[in-house]
């Protein structure tokens, strides 16, 4: 057995609260999150824009239920102009 199959064998390692992660009901879902930029035909997904690679590049993510995925990086509200430059 390879070290990969290893570790696909042991699924109880929870997630760190920083990685996405499915939350029923939570109110503070993804979409309402200034990092997630919903999919243009179905609000319900979107990708996440909140990491960086190491060269600073964004790294996205899907996400598959927008309303039901939080993590500890969520933030509210709208963007301000900062963040457009
Ligand atoms: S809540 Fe977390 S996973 Fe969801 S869009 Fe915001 S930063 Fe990304």
């Amino acid at each position: 057995m390879t070290a990969t199959e290893t570790a696909v064998s042991t699924p109880d390692i929870p997630l760190p609260a920083t990685q996405m992660h499915r939350a029923d009901g939570t109110p503070r879902p993804c979409n309402v999150c200034k990092w997630q930029t919903p999919d243009p035909t179905d609000p319900a997904r979107g990708q996440c824009t909140v990491n960086r690679h190491a060269g600073g590049g964004v790294w996205k993510r899907w996400i598959r239920d927008a309303i039901n995925t939080t993590c500890s990086r969520h933030e509210e509200g709208k963007l301000s102009f900062r963040d457009h430059v």
